[in-house]
């Protein structure tokens, strides 16, 4: 592939919509968020004038610091071949997170790993469109030996070494075509939390469930932890809606502490969670481990990894058992190649990935790591199942397709990330037309 060129600007815009004004994204930590982005644009001096767009996911105010982060790193990219990422990108990882500098505003977690992980994914982009393939299939036609490369293995070694990570791929390489073609028929499986947010009617709660089921899921999670008679009661109404056979998961979103959140996911045990996801700070990898033991016994695991900053404390997680259910994101961690990270380290540990989406934009990221994790890493679907929720695809140029319960593989080049250029002059802040409007009524 021709990958001539250099990298010669990188733009980025603070994207925001006004989810708050319908309580869309409604949680127990989370009342009133407005889903937004830092937006990163890659270009180049090539003259098929291919760019590659990148984002991390934000919530509305603090936007504007993780720009600000993406502009410090602005200096590690502009001026830099395009090959010096494509032949060694887990090389340029290290370069991009090694910053003597300004590594000390993280290291590798926060603001500044956020605005890494919308350059990385900008640059995984960029290499996707040059190949004129979707990113699960650029990363599904890399050998064991660079799906090893991207990686940086330090402080990982005492889980999994890069040679045990390379012939864990190794095994799965004669088998990949065979899960290509399956993907290809039958997508990935979604499960959908649109129905189960905090700010939603019991009317509203049972239309969605109805219309979920008929649109052929089998997966439904809820928002729990603000209100323990509420949670009950929404509880009861999703079972009594989605019936027996089907599968619930309730999500706490960080509220409670350890005691707390074993005594209120067994007050909900009667409703048969799965899981029960962020019971406790993201943080805490003692106290998920505390939790996943009380709750061992009533058949609930523990689900974590949106708001888990790094690959360092994912592996702290699998090391102690505090998770049955690995929930990589796609901008929370590193970009593209820490999820690999992650990935590989929950092969290890035999503990099914299960994306976090939802937001605006991590739908469209999750599904290309999710069917690489099935081609080339997990080699089952066994226990896994991505998260889908029905907002804000009409703002990207080719926006996720889930269909019968399932994502469609995408087959675009690129990272199915790159928004309308009308969206995005609409919704940069404050300037764009549908916040001049919002805060011109204030
Ligand atoms: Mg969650």
């Amino acid at each position: 592939m021709n990958h001539s060129g250099k990298i010669t600007d990188l733009r980025v815009l603070d994207v925001r919509f006004p989810t708050s004004l319908s309580l869309d994204g409604s949680d127990a930590m989370n009342p009133d968020p407005d889903y937004s982005a830092a937006y990163v644009v890659l270009t180049t001096d090539r003259a098929d004038g291919i760019e590659g767009h990148g984002l991390t996911f934000t919530i509305g105010r603090g936007t504007d610091i993780v720009v600000a982060a993406v502009h410090a790193l602005r200096p590690l990219v502009v001026g830099q071949e395009i090959s010096a990422f494509t032949t060694v990108p887990g090389l340029f990882w290290k370069h991009l997170t090694g910053d003597s500098q300004l590594r000390w505003i993280g290291p590798e977690k926060g603001v500044i790993h956020l605005a890494t992980a919308a350059v990385v994914n900008a640059l995984w982009d960029l290499w996707a469109k040059l190949d004129g393939k979707p990113l699960w299939k650029l990363l599904s036609d890399l050998t064991p030996a660079q799906i090893v490369e991207m990686v940086d293995w330090r402080y990982l070694t005492d889980a999994l070494a890069p040679e045990e990570a390379r012939e864990m791929l190794e095994r799965l390489v004669p088998t990949r075509a065979e899960r290509e073609a399956e993907m290809r028929r039958d997508g990935y499986p979604a499960y959908t939390t649109s129905a189960g947010w905090l700010g939603y009617s019991d009317e509203k709660i049972r239309r969605l469930c109805r219309e979920a089921l008929a649109e052929g899921f089998t997966h439904f999670k809820i928002k729990v932890g603000a209100d323990r008679a509420d949670d009950l009661r929404r509880a009861a109404i999703v079972r009594e809606e989605i019936g027996p056979a089907r599968t619930l998961m309730i999500d706490a979103n960080q509220r409670w502490d350890v005691g707390q959140a074993i005594e209120w996911t067994q007050a909900l045990a009667p409703f048969r969670p799965l899981w029960i996801e962020e019971p406790t700070s993201p943080d805490d990898v003692l106290g998920h481990a505390a939790i996943a033991r009380a709750l061992e016994p009533l058949g609930i695991g523990v689900a974590t990894g949106e708001h888990c900053q790094n690959r360092v404390v994912f592996k702290q997680l699998l090391q102690a058992r505090a998770l049955a259910f690995c929930q990589i994101d796609s901008c929370r961690l590193g970009g593209v190649n820490e999820v690999v990270a992650v990935l590989l380290l929950a092969a290890k540990f035999g503990v099914p990935v299960c994306p976090h989406a939802g937001g605006v934009g991590l739908c469209e990221y999750v599904q290309h790591e999710s069917i690489f994790d099935y081609i080339c890493v997990s080699g089952s679907l066994e226990g896994r199942i991505t998260e889908f929720v029905d907002h804000l695809h009409e703002h990207f140029l080719d926006p996720c397709v889930v269909r019968g319960g399932r994502y469609v593989a995408p087959l675009a080049p690129g990272t199915s990330i790159t928004m309308h250029p009308a969206s995005l002059a609409a919704h940069v802040y404050p300037t764009g037309a549908i916040w001049q409007k919002i805060l011109s009524a204030k």
